[in-house]
């Protein structure tokens, strides 16, 4: 698998008194496996981005390649595109409407025009992958609570098998724990299925955790494309567009600043403790215990 962009605008409203840019000259390639994390505040152009991968929105100039095959070139198969690049969109449980789990999860593989059985066997894998239980399965998707809703939305788009997983916002309105689950589930896809990923969110935390690289969006342009720990380091310019390195990383630098010889680019809670209980380690004041 593999996409390349070049040289993307998109105006919204081409040709009339409303027409705006929403993207300005945005490139990159994705690899597969990989799990990028997609950054930028409110209207810096990150939906409009991901809807350009699956082919929903067509760039007003530039060009997209998906395996090497120019997506714009006459004949190119659009409805085979959307297939591999499975798009959750934000808030994807307003676009649940059968009468039950199943039956919604199996929406999309019933549309790729498969048998019955493979049909059903697609909508068990994807809704054990997202973790929800049996018990759910023929439940109105209505009964359920937002974190399972969301879960039944992931699951009906990865039981069309997609190569890439693109997902919009996919904690937003959650609880910690609800986010945290669809989290887990969607980095043990990443790791497990070893499917290529990207995570568009509001969250440093989240991203930091999870993504091996990171694209930040600002104003409809591509302002950084590069792995966290990188990304961070420029928290100055991301402060500027009203983003922020994640909150360990400024506690990690106040403690430096006190004099506690911590590295520079720790961008997560879980590094952060390591490098602290290693200096305790060192200086005999450590407990046995961590
Ligand atoms: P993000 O997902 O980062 O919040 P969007 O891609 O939704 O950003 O929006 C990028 C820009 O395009 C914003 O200025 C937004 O107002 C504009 N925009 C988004 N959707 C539409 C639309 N359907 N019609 C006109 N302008 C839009
Ligand atoms: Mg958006």
């Amino acid at each position: 698998m593999s996409i390349k962009a070049e040289h993307i605008n998109y105006l919204y409203g081409e040709g009339t008194a409303f027409e705006q840019y929403a993207l300005r000259d945005v490139s990159f390639e994705i690899g597969d496996g990989q799990f990028i994390g997609l950054i930028g505040h409110t209207g810096s152009g990150k939906s409009t981005l991901i809807q350009h991968l699956n082919g929903l929105l067509r760039a007003s100039s530039g060009k997209i390649y998906y395996n090497g095959e120019d997506i714009y070139q006459d004949g190119y198969d659009m409805r085979a595109l959307r297939n591999q690049v499975g798009l959750v969109f934000q808030y994807p449980e307003h676009q649940l409407f059968e009468v039950d789990v199943f039956s919604d999860v199996c929406f999309g593989p019933k549309n790729q025009g498969l048998s019955k059985e493979e049909m059903e066997a697609r909508a068990r894998e994807a809704l054990t992958q997202v973790g929800l239980s049996e018990r759910y399965w023929d439940q109105s998707p209505f009964e359920l609570s937002g974190g399972q809703k969301r879960r039944v939305a992931i699951a009906g788009v990865l039981a069309m098998q997609p190569e890439v997983l693109i997902l919009d916002e996919p904690t937003a309105g959650l609880d910690p724990r609800g986010r945290d689950e669809i989290l887990d589930q969607i980095s043990a896809l990443h790791n497990e299925k070893r499917m290529t990923i990207i995570l568009v969110s509001h969250s440093m935390e989240d991203i930091a955790r999870y993504a091996d690289r990171i694209m930040v969006m600002s104003h409809g342009e591509k302002l950084f494309d590069a792995p966290p720990k990188e990304v961070f380091g420029h928290y100055k310019e991301l402060e500027e567009i009203g983003l922020a390195a994640p909150q360990i990383t400024y506690v990690a630098r106040q403690l430096r600043e006190k004099g506690v010889p911590l590295e520079e680019d720790i961008t997560t809670v879980e590094e952060a403790k390591k490098a602290i209980l290693g200096l305790l380690k060192k200086t005999g004041k450590a407990g046995s215990k961590e």
